[in-house]
């Protein structure tokens, strides 16, 4: 059966002693994938990465928690010991550089982009922070429009703006694309909104991860496995966001992409359907959303 890690980072520097091996193993279990782009040296990384191999896609973009001055470089991602400005690292979107890569054949989307309000590095003013982000992401969706591919969105604690920014474009008939809401874990209504825009919502491994009594629906549910319960397959896509976010029972440990059979099994649990079906529907929609075929 195969399968589809719609949001890895596998050209990151989490993987920078053994990738080839990982893509190889993800590949060997019938798992395609496609590595995001978070700045604009991994977005080229992702794309030569890509180049190498029949299976692998990747994705160009700045992602909303480097516009910050005061972001600190995560070291799962880039090499710090590669760059001379630990600390103060940080990257203003320019279309100008991010043109040529969007133009890449092996190049299906433009993200991850969008605004993530849930923290701010210390230093940083969130409110002009977040009119950095809402401007960036218009940037973003700008680009995906003009060079005619999708969006993929990673959007926390801002999913009224978020949809607000998307509706703008949808309204000037932009975005034909469309996109996917990454890694999402908003409410149902909030769900169903991008759904309304003709947006996709792609599930992580966080769907494995047993609720805290606290959070626990009356079902027994967490928020996210009751979200994915009620929405329709038809809508829904499946990624690993690898190195983070490993599903249960590893989590906590490095991810790699052909997790995301995990993900899609405890979506059938979910769901009381079959695994096949759910690799069948999401992978029908991974290949009509970024056009790739598999
Ligand atoms: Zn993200
Ligand atoms: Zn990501």
């Amino acid at each position: 059966m195969k399968l589809i890690d719609t949001h890895c980072h596998v050209h990151f520097n989490a993987y920078k002693q053994d990738m080839d091996e990982v893509i190889r193993r993800s590949l060997e279990k019938g798992v395609f994938l496609i590595t995001v782009g978070t700045q604009a040296d991994t977005s080229r990384r992702g794309l030569e990465v890509a180049e190498r191999y029949e299976g692998v896609w990747a994705t160009v973009g700045l992602h909303p928690s480097h516009l910050c001055e005061q972001s600190f470089v995560d070291d799962e991602e880039v090499d710090p010991s590669q760059t001379q400005i630990i600390k103060t690292r940080c990257e203003v979107f320019d279309p100008k550089v991010y043109l040529p890569l969007a133009q890449h054949s092996k190049c299906v989307a433009i993200g991850e982009c969008g605004l993530d309000y849930y923290h701010f590095p210390e230093g940083c003013d969130p409110e002009a922070e977040k009119e950095r982000q809402r401007q960036t992401c218009r940037a973003h969706f700008e680009l995906a429009s003009k060079v005619g591919l999708p969006v993929v969105i990673h959007s926390r604690n801002a999913h009224k703006e978020q949809l607000g920014i998307i509706k703008e474009f949808l309204d000037q008939n932009q975005l034909q694309r469309r996109g996917v809401i990454h890694c999402f874990t908003g409410t149902l209504e909030e769900a169903q909104a991008y759904l309304d825009s003709g947006f996709l919502i792609s599930v992580t491994g966080i769907v494995t991860f047993s609720p805290r009594k606290k959070d626990q629906l009356e079902s027994g549910l967490s928020l996210l496995q009751e979200v994915v319960r009620q929405l329709p397959l038809e809508s829904l896509m499946v990624e690993t966001d690898a190195p983070y976010i490993c599903p249960e029972p590893f989590r906590g440990q490095r991810n790699e992409p052909w997790q995301v059979i995990t993900i899609a099994k405890k979506i059938a649990e979910i769901k009381g359907i079959s695994f096949e079906e759910v690799a069948e529907v999401t992978n029908t929609n991974a290949k009509r959303l970024f056009g790739i075929s598999f």
